[in-house]
């Protein structure tokens, strides 16, 4: 295979694009695509203060290498969960990508606060993914408030987001359908705009950027994902994209072309509190993250 902008041997080819390129060639592609979503869909530019969620995988980290070397203002945000080994190695690989490239990083430990996920897990009834989704939300939320953050940047890929939208299809939920889009305005002054640009990469294209650029991430998944629901619409995904190469884009792309917004909500003027316990803004009393922490007493 010959890569196609140079006739060099290629490293990577790219079915849906039926495509093969070199590594200078693939770097170049996949910046593009980067640079196209943020600006396609107007996330940032060089005068907002990024927050960056890390999570010590490749997606994250790749969006924190490439964001930095585009020039933008990024800080790097990660929680340390408390899942035993799997949070460790993470951590690991997250303060030696921090110290290699030199960048800036904000780390939230829930065990020093005494409230690891396992603990969380083993108190309060509901799923665990739902429970950690809580944490997160709220330390994403408090930390990019606090530092004034302009806007929170995560990995997120298409085939991420492609399984969420299979997910949210099958169901059929407007309230989730009206969430999908890749940059998430922000709601009031604690909920900062959420933005997803690896969102035109698979999952496979960010593996091969890491790879290329010897970006060193976790390999193993968090322990507590297995059976997750995701899995099962990412592999009924990738079934049709082999048989189909370019099915995941076009299931995407035309979603926000035809549909999005049919599912746009009514903007509603919720009432805003500040929490009892914790004092940041909440939909209610008590927030729901606090809620959750009055089940450890
Ligand atoms: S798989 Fe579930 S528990 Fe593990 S990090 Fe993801 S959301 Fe948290
Ligand atoms: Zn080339
Ligand atoms: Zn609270």
């Amino acid at each position: 295979m010959k890569c196609r902008k140079c006739g060099e041997r290629a490293l990577v080819t790219l079915r849906r694009h039926n495509a093969s390129f070199c590594k200078e060639h693939f770097n170049e592609f996949f910046r593009r695509q980067v640079e196209k979503g943020i600006k396609d869909y107007k996330m940032f530019d060089w005068s907002d203060k990024i927050m960056v969620c890390i999570s010590g995988g490749k997606d994250s980290l790749v969006l924190w290498y490439l964001l930095n070397d585009m020039g933008f203002d990024t800080t790097g945000m990660y929680i340390n969960l408390g899942i035993g080994e799997y949070s460790q190695k993470s951590l690991e690989k997250v303060n030696n990508f921090a110290e290699k490239h030199n960048l800036k990083s904000i780390i939230v430990n829930l065990d020093e606060l005494g409230h690891p996920i396992p603990l969380l897990e083993s108190k309060v009834k509901r799923q665990v993914c739902a429970i950690c989704g809580t944490a997160k939300r709220y330390y994403f939320n408090k930390t990019a408030y606090e530092g004034k953050f302009d806007v929170v940047a995560t990995g997120h890929n298409l085939d991420d987001e492609t399984a969420r939208l299979l997910g949210n299809v099958l169901k059929w939920d407007p309230a989730y359908l009206s969430k999908m889009d890749p940059n998430l305005p922000e709601d009031g002054e604690f909920i900062k705009r959420k933005v997803k640009p690896l969102v035109r990469l698979t999952e496979l294209e960010v593996g091969a950027f890491a790879f290329m650029n010897g970006i060193d991430y976790i390999k193993d998944e968090c322990p507590k994902a297995v059976g997750a629901t995701s899995m099962l619409y990412k592999n009924a995904l990738n079934n049709l994209e082999s048989e189909m190469p370019g099915t995941k884009h076009y299931f995407y792309n035309e979603f926000f072309r035809s549909a999005a917004d049919k599912f746009k909500m009514e903007e509603v003027n919720t009432e805003m509190h500040t929490c009892a316990v914790c004092g940041l803004e909440s939909f209610n009393e008590v927030c729901s993250f606090c809620r959750m922490l009055e089940k450890l007493k």
